[in-house]
């Protein structure tokens, strides 16, 4: 049976990044560029004062007092030159006149007259930005594959930039399968349960940054199953849950196989999350992720996500994986790796790490407490006090000192 690690590499080398498109730069958050962007001016584009002072010619000062000749506010320019020896009132970001290339801050001289008196000396170009200091025109300032934060929206928006290139988000059709599901806002009787991986799946795809297609439920026959999986090639990405065992009522594997799908996985060694599938159908990954809600949701953050990420141009598209001591014990007795639901904290600047004993894979109340995994190899064990790699599902952290 093929490896975690294995089926990651195979999904990964299917896998390419989608085309581009133009998004407007609000928009271009959290998205990846798909091209390089150089600067087209030089940023500060004038020399400017980097301070509510008073600009001057340093080599023209005769002593330490000058007169005042007028007012200068960010936003305004003036063309007539200082003269020699003679100072102007400027606010921060203000262009530098001509006839100066010092600044000294307002809290560095004393207002005499109609004028000023420096209270020490001022060193020559103080507190002025010069003019391409932080980048030069045809610079390049942000890689292609680069994710866009805030910071780098900030340097797009002063280069003037109101629209990006950026890859596109992949579409991804969910088909839930079995007869004994409903939708959520039924009431499930003695033998149905709700649908709740469509949703799981949903907004794991969400939180991805894709977009989900929620195309319902798949009753158990052949017919119901390829009729949405073929809805579902519309889509980027097709995924099903449930009906990829070997049950009788299983369709899933035979109707990607009538469809002709490059079957390239069928199950993974991993627990929870062995009946996972990957194929590619109509030149489409298509993932048959297990029935389980908490096999489905870590066969997706394992399988799915790294794809997702790959398609939508990220070239880191795995999560942060750190170290944490566990307060817990934990041996795995079975035969497969073990993919264990943890909780992550923060302790005196370091990572703790829970594991609670109930890992079962339809346990939805162990998962909806957990931000983290670690893998723990068959036979291995886990004590309290000893450290653990655990990949976090999460970015952010409770400080148990400050929040619990
Ligand atoms: P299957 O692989 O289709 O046999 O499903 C395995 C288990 O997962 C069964 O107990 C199903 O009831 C449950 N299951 C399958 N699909 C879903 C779903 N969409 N939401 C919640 N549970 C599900
Ligand atoms: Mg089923």
């Amino acid at each position: 049976m093929i490896s975690i690690f294995e089926a990651q590499q195979v999904i990964l080398e299917k896998v390419a990044p989608l085309p581009s498109e133009e998004v407007d730069l609000l928009h271009g958050l959290g998205r990846i560029i798909s091209e390089e962007i150089v600067a087209c001016w030089d940023l500060p584009s004038v020399d400017n004062s980097a301070m509510d002072g008073y600009a001057f010619s340093h080599k023209a000062l005769q002593s330490n007092f000058m007169n005042v000749i007028g007012f200068l506010p960010a936003g305004t320019e003036r063309t007539v030159p200082i003269p020699p020896g003679e100072a102007i009132k400027i606010m921060t970001g203000a262009p530098l006149p001509a006839g100066c290339d010092t600044v000294v801050p307002i809290e560095d001289v004393e207002a005499l007259g109609d004028g000023i008196r420096l209270k020490s000396d001022v060193k020559a170009g103080a507190h002025v930005r010069r003019r391409g200091e932080n980048v030069r025109a045809g610079a390049r300032v942000i890689a292609a594959g680069t994710e866009l934060s805030p910071l780098q929206i900030g340097l797009l928006a002063s280069l003037g930039s109101t629209g990006i290139s950026v890859h596109r988000r992949p579409k991804v059709a969910i088909i839930a399968t079995g007869d004994e599901l409903v939708e959520v806002g039924s009431v499930p009787d003695g033998a149905t349960i709700v649908n709740s991986n469509s949703n799981s799946i949903a907004t794991q795809v969400l939180e991805a940054g894709a977009e989900p297609v929620l195309l319902g439920i798949a009753r158990d026959t052949r017919e119901a199953t390829r009729e949405k999986i073929l809805r579902g090639l519309d889509a980027d990405v097709v995924i099903t849950t449930g009906g990829v065992s070997v049950g009788d009522k299983d369709h899933v594997k035979e109707v990607i196989q009538e469809l002709s799908a490059e079957l390239l996985f069928w199950k993974v060694n991993v627990k929870p999350g062995k009946p996972t599938a990957f194929a590619m159908l109509g030149g489409k990954p298509f993932f048959g992720l297990p029935g389980n809600p908490v096999a489905a949701m870590i066969a997706f953050e394992q399988f799915v996500r790294p794809a997702l990420l790959k398609m939508m141009g990220h070239l880191s598209v795995f999560r942060p994986v750190v170290k944490a001591t566990s307060s817990d014990a934990f041996k795995n007795i079975g035969d497969r790796p073990h993919l264990l639901l943890c909780r992550v904290a923060m302790a005196d600047g370091k990572h703790i790490v829970s594991i609670s004993a109930a890992q079962g894979s339809a346990n939805l109340v162990t998962i909806a407490q957990a931000n983290g995994l670690i893998e723990l190899p068959p036979g291995a064990s886990i004590a309290p006090g000893t450290e653990a790699d655990v990949t976090l599902l999460t970015r952010n952290f409770a400080m148990r000192s400050v929040c619990q």
